[in-house]
């Protein structure tokens, strides 16, 4: 217990640094920083590690603050008068996360006069319009690898609740009910099965690494990188040929990032190729899928289950396909109990307390090299210079 708190308390930024650096008498100039995040409420006092929130503002407000910087954070995002769309007009930094983000399409980088790098507190970077960030020459940096084994735990999860059909079945308990047949009729092992991740970078390794001890029948993989760590440490193959790739699968889990090359990849056409009762989780970005034509799927009974925390448009309309999926197991029997099939929760896979402290620290370390004009490390860095850094995002010219 003391390790472990004494742990955290090593992993929290200090907001009263004691660095030579802090205290330097050659001050920078004052730059104003603009802050998109999710509002806690209550719970932000009730958990102070909730960091990455308009309450608890990454943890750096006092340590901007102490520096001259002007620092606004908001949640007020979406709306052309929104606070964000004031603010960004002459802001220098913009910060925010991909679970509540902060839209920097090509009209509010236009209106972004003074706008010269935007932070991603967390991983992906497809809330920017990448290309007219390269040319307007605004940096983009995240903080790779900080929530990584977050989601590849979510992952791991959502294919077990799906697998084993476990949202009907606990629906069922909290109503006082008791009917095994109702859930069991459609409740499967996970051994035996084939699973297959798009995308083999940080997340898609991590998966099928935890996935390795459930003896799958086979693990794959589909990316234009080869992977020979993730082949060596799984046995995962990697199949080149998409339909091929999900033609195999059981379950699919996707793990690359959303930009023109992946924007509704996975639409009817792709998922009439994958065998009738497959599931699919998504947790890297909603747009990647086409969310009527999963639903559709799902109503069809051609896909048994889908599941995520991502959605086209963060957050969602209520009346957004996601909110109404479910599945037509067996014959078209409805559950009497809730939804089967369907996994989904808000944006909360990478955004764990041990996640938040792990990007909040990152955010921390890219704002201090920015203002300290050291380089960035190369891995955070997405776009710089006018040019893609990441191979992620597409094979680029
Ligand atoms: P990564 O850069 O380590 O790996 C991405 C991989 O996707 C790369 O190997 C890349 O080659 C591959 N790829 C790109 N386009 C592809 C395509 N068309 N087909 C197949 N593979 C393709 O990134 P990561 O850290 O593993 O994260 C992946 C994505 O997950 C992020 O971009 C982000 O969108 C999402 N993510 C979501 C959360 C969450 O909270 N839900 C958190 C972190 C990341």
């Amino acid at each position: 217990m003391f390790a472990r708190a004494a742990l955290l308390r090593s992993t929290i930024p200090r907001f009263a640094s004691t660095s030579p650096r802090f205290f330097s008498t050659t001050k920078p100039n004052m730059v104003k920083i603009v802050a998109v995040l999710y509002t806690a409420g209550k719970y932000g006092d009730a958990q102070p590690r909730l960091l990455g929130t308009v309450e608890n503002k990454l943890g750096i407000a006092d340590w901007l603050k102490q520096q001259g910087h002007e620092f606004i954070v908001t949640a007020d995002k979406d709306s052309p008068d929104s606070e964000f769309r004031q603010h960004v007009k002459d802001a220098e930094i913009v910060i925010t996360t991909p679970f509540h983000p902060a839209y920097l399409t090509a009209e509010v980088l236009e209106s972004a006069k003074n706008l010269k790098c935007c932070i991603t507190a967390g991983v992906g970077s497809d809330h920017v319009d990448l290309d007219v960030a390269n040319k307007k020459n605004i940096s983009v940096y995240e903080v790779t690898g900080s929530n990584v084994v977050s989601v590849a735990e979510h992952v791991v999860m959502t294919i077990l609740v799906l697998v084993r059909n476990f949202v009907p079945a606990n629906r069922q308990y909290l109503e006082g009910d008791w009917n095994v047949a109702e859930v069991a009729r459609e409740s499967y092992d996970l051994e035996g099965k084939v699973v297959g991740t798009l995308g083999s970078g940080r997340i898609g390794t991590r998966v099928l690494q935890r996935l390795k001890p459930f003896d799958c029948a086979k693990l794959t993989y589909y990316d234009y990188q080869r992977n020979d760590f993730l082949e060596k440490e799984t046995g995962a193959v990697r199949v080149e040929d998409l339909k091929e790739f999900l033609s195999e699968l059981d379950v699919l889990t996707i793990n690359c990032p959303l930009y023109e090359g992946t924007k509704g990849l996975i639409d009817a056409e792709k998922i009439s190729w994958m065998k009738k009762g497959a599931w699919i989780v998504n947790t890297a970005r909603g747009a990647i899928v086409n969310a009527k034509d999963v639903k559709a799927a799902l109503a069809s009974g051609h896909l048994r289950g889908y599941g995520g925390d991502v959605t086209d448009q963060q957050p969602p309309p209520k009346d957004h396909p996601f909110y109404t999926m479910a599945a037509s197991h067996s014959g078209g029997i409805p559950y009497q109990h809730g939804v089967g099939g369907n996994a989904m929760t808000p944006h909360i896979s990478g955004t764990s307390i041990d996640a938040q402290i792990r990007y909040a620290n990152g955010v921390k370390e890219i704002l201090d090299n920015y203002f300290n004009g050291k380089p960035q490390t190369p891995a955070n860095i997405i776009v710089e210079k006018g040019q893609y850094a990441t191979k992620a995002y597409g094979q680029r010219k």
